[in-house]
């Protein structure tokens, strides 16, 4: 009776998956049949032993995201404080780099045991097996930006990426050949040596528990992993974590835990990132990836290296933007559009009003022909950073703009087709000054689908953030990063003390969601709030056409209307259409010398202040 019910649960779920994680933007899980009563058949007749009982390590019992109409909840989504403040996706890993911070650690210890804690509780998204980026600015007023992103295996090849007429095979998105040398373990790590001050069983610890004790399932993650189903039976590993005794995708409600990732984490905590990359992690990632068909060698793990680069820098009206460089797009976008920008009295404009909706959206074609013909991995070709980030480039780029008509521009490529939507950003400041911002992925939800057998955790398809076009600069290449639009941002004052610290998941869409969020907060002077749940816009290559968010409940004022769609289109804006993305969360230093930190609404996120 008990399988009966789940079963149509379950059935229901996958087909209100479908709509809510389409909502979320997340196009990387396509099932939208999961959990059918053939498939289930086999749970009918065997019973496993009911797994234990669980009290989960973080309580979450006090926060509501969704009311009993579905409608994502807007309240009680942000934290403020006189000391520091973190703000993720996940409630318990902003307990987590709260507590922390309250322990003596600075905003960098947060950052890396948040990171660790985040692959563990939200692990759709990010976690060992994936990469990421992080800015940061430190109390001296130095500026820090740390790629840890994945690299091409030494074997992969771009023929064994596509088919014989050139066209793409799939194998950048599932499968052993899908992923890129992880460097999530080495770049939370790096980051917590260099510019830390806790050891790693400290900063290691709240994961580790997590991992052992589990985490409560969102009404968000339960239907990643419900849309995850067929994955599931693709890649069976994962089962045994995400699918409870009844051999379905946990509900609800229920306390995961994962006792591999637990022991892989605990041997990393006791033996550093050489146990990931040159010991037996390292022998079960590529054991693994070996039988589907990957590539990647203990030599490529051995051979990952976490670099500094210097981040990209521009200004907006007196603010500084310090934000990512290649082998991401995103920062060095995010300064040309804001440059853009400052051609127009922003301020004065009603948001998303037509006028705006009009100013936005060519700004945005107009960094995508940029980045469709400019951005890859600099180890491998020249990009014109100075120039793609100077303000009389953007001042010539913003006269392109017709205030009356929208452009037609032709595309060299349309970058959208290369990135996917489903990642997590966090923001940690303290007081004294240091903030970090990360982005972190393992590219689509669940990645490539694979587990590592025995360690715990999802690998990723980050290969599939490359073109598979010979002639794109951002070719497969062995050895070479695929490009990204992540871009973890700290905004200065103009006296040079942090005034914002933000950043999104949302694959190509995130340098233009950070733009809209930092020109509310500067521009219309909205409150973090606000600026972060007001619908976005969105356009994310050159062509002509127009992406807009449906308002959240409350945020009615900031709806894309009929009329607004109606006068676009008069203006000569093509397809325009719905879509949804992001999960903004967000960090504000206010005048009267307090931090606000705020979760985005969209996903489970919630700020927690240190007191
Ligand atoms: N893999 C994408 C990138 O690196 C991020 C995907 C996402 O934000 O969801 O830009």
């Amino acid at each position: 009776m008990k399988k009966k019910l789940r079963r149509i649960v379950s059935a229901a779920l996958s087909a209100a998956m479908a709509t809510s994680l389409a909502a979320c933007g997340n196009t990387a899980a396509t099932s939208t049949t999961a959990a059918t009563s053939e498939t289930n058949a086999a749970a009918e007749t065997e019973t496993k032993a009911e797994k234990p009982a669980l009290t989960p390590a973080y309580s979450v019992a006090d926060f509501q995201t969704v009311d009993a109409e579905g409608n994502r909840i807007t309240t009680g989504r942000d934290a403020t404080s006189k000391k520091a403040v973190a703000v993720a996706s996940k409630y318990e890993v902003s307990q987590v780099g709260a507590e922390i911070m309250k322990k003596g650690g600075n905003a960098v210890d947060a950052a890396v045991a948040m990171g660790f804690a985040l692959g563990v509780c939200e692990p759709f998204t990010s976690g060992l097996g994936g990469g990421g980026i992080a800015t940061i600015h430190m109390k001296d007023g130095s500026n820090y930006f740390i790629d840890f992103r994945e690299v091409a295996p030494a074997l992969a090849t771009l023929d064994k990426y596509v088919d014989e007429k050139g066209e793409p095979n799939g194998n950048t998105k599932k499968g052993g050949l899908a992923s890129g040398v992880p460097g999530e373990c080495a770049g939370l790590l790096y980051m917590l040596e260099k510019y830390g001050t806790m050891t790693r069983a400290e900063v290691m610890a709240p994961a580790i528990r997590i991992a052992n004790e589990g985490f409560t399932v969102s009404t968000y993650c339960a239907n990643a992993i419900n849309d995850a189903y067929q994955t599931a039976q693709e890649f069976p590993e994962m089962q045994k974590v995400y699918w409870d005794e009844n051999d379905l995708p946990y509900g609800e409600g229920a306390v995961i835990n994962n006792p591999d990732l637990a022991k892989t984490l605990q041997k990393i905590s006791d033996e550093g990132a050489d146990a990931f990359y040159k010991g037996e992690i390292g022998q079960a990632m590529v054991d693994t990836l070996k039988e589907y068909d990957g590539v990647m060698t203990m030599e490529d793990l051995a051979k990952y290296t976490v670099l500094e680069h210097e981040p990209v820098e521009g200004e907006y009206r007196g603010y500084k933007i310090i934000s990512s460089p290649p082998p991401s797009s995103g920062g060095t976008h995010l300064i040309e559009i804001l440059n853009i920008l400052e051609n127009y009295d922003i301020g004065s404009m009603k948001i998303n009003s037509p006028e705006y909706v009009h100013t936005f959206t060519e700004a945005f074609k107009l960094a995508f022909a940029d980045r469709a013909k400019y951005m890859a991995d600099t180890a491998f070709t020249d990009v014109p950073l100075d120039g793609l980030t100077s303000q009389k480039y953007a001042d010539e780029r913003a006269k392109k703009i017709d205030p009356a008509k929208a452009m037609e521009e032709a595309a060299p490529d349309d970058p959208t087709l290369f990135e996917h939507t489903d990642t997590t950003h966090f923001s940690v400041g303290d007081i004294d000054g240091n903030c970090v911002a990360i982005t972190k992925t393992i590219n689509y939800y669940f990645g490539s689908g694979v587990m590592v057998k025995g360690c715990g955790f999802m690998m990723n398809n980050q290969m599939d953030d490359f073109s598979t076009d010979k002639d794109s600069v951002n070719v497969i290449e062995p050895g070479k990063k695929p490009l990204s639009s992540m871009s973890p941002t700290v905004v200065l004052k103009p006296d040079g003390t942090p005034f914002m610290v933000t950043g999104t998941p949302g694959g190509s869409r995130i340098f233009s969601s950070v733009a809209q969020t930092i020109s509310r907060v500067i521009d219309h002077k909205m409150t973090l709030l606000d600026a972060i749940c007001v619908p976005k816009i969105w356009n994310c290559s050159n062509k002509n056409k127009l992406d807009y968010e449906k308002n959240l409940k409350g945020y009615e004022e900031y709806a894309v209307t009929e009329d607004t769609i109606a006068k676009l289109t008069e203006m000569g804006h093509g397809e325009i259409k719905t879509a949804a993305s992001g999960s903004v969360n967000s960090i504000i230093y206010n005048d009267d010398g307090t931090i606000t930190g705020v979760g985005d609404p969209r996903q489970d996120g919630k700020a927690v202040g240190v007191d």
